[in-house]
């Protein structure tokens, strides 16, 4: 049964990056890429030579699994990038960091970004003052998140407020700690996003 058990840690080591799935754990010595750079298996130590086509699906594949979204909705995701103006994989970023379970999650107000799905999903939060249960939710400059009223008290959010507090958050957030809640300032640029992807693979990939 560890082999489920460590699911999470295992999309990590195949992607050979700490994708951050696990919370608390993900920022101490227990983790798994720290431990074991490199992919899971029977083979995992061989290091094969990936071919193009390789290459750019795992970037897709990283992508995919950092911010916890299925091909259907990455599909959309790209389709929404394309479309807008600007460079199309940058603007796939920007749309994949105004998801609502990622605000909430670089608020610091989910240990991470799976967690911050659930706690969204279990109507934690609220946008501009109404309650907002869907994790895909898109986010605009402006938009106030804030815990809500019956939530605050929560075992796991008291957790994570206390845990969670001195965790940076990104330029294009503002955090309001007193009231357990948060501000769009701005889209998030390609340079506030800490994943190491070559985006341009992914449109590569899809433009075929
Ligand atoms: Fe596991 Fe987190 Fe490390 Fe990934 S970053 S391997 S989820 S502990």
């Amino acid at each position: 049964m560890a082999r489920y058990k460590d699911e999470q840690c295992r999309i990590c080591r195949r992607e050979g990056q700490k994708l951050f799935l696990k919370g608390s754990r993900c920022y101490t010595d227990k983790c798994s890429v720290s431990r074991r750079n490199y992919a899971p298996g029977q083979h995992g130590q061989k290091k094969a030579k990936l071919s193009e086509y390789g290459t750019q699906l795992r970037e897709k594949q990283k992508t995919k699994s950092f911010y916890g979204v299925g091909e259907r909705q990455f599909r959309k995701y790209f389709e929404m990038a394309s479309n807008k103006k600007g460079i199309t994989g940058e603007n796939l970023l920007q749309i994949l960091e105004s998801r609502l379970d990622n605000v909430v999650y670089r608020l610091g107000y989910g240990s991470s970004r799976p967690q911050a799905r659930q706690l969204v999903n279990h109507g934690h939060f609220e946008v501009n003052g109404k309650k907002v249960d869907i994790a895909s939710y898109l986010v605009k400059p402006g938009d106030v998140i804030k815990v809500r009223e019956n939530k605050k008290d929560s075992k796991i959010m008291k957790e994570n407020v206390e845990v969670l507090a001195s965790r940076p958050v990104p330029e294009w957030l503002e955090k309001d700690i007193d009231n357990l809640s948060g501000k769009v300032v701005r889209l998030a640029a390609r340079a506030d996003v800490d994943l190491p992807v070559e985006e341009h693979l992914i449109v590569e990939l899809y433009s075929k």
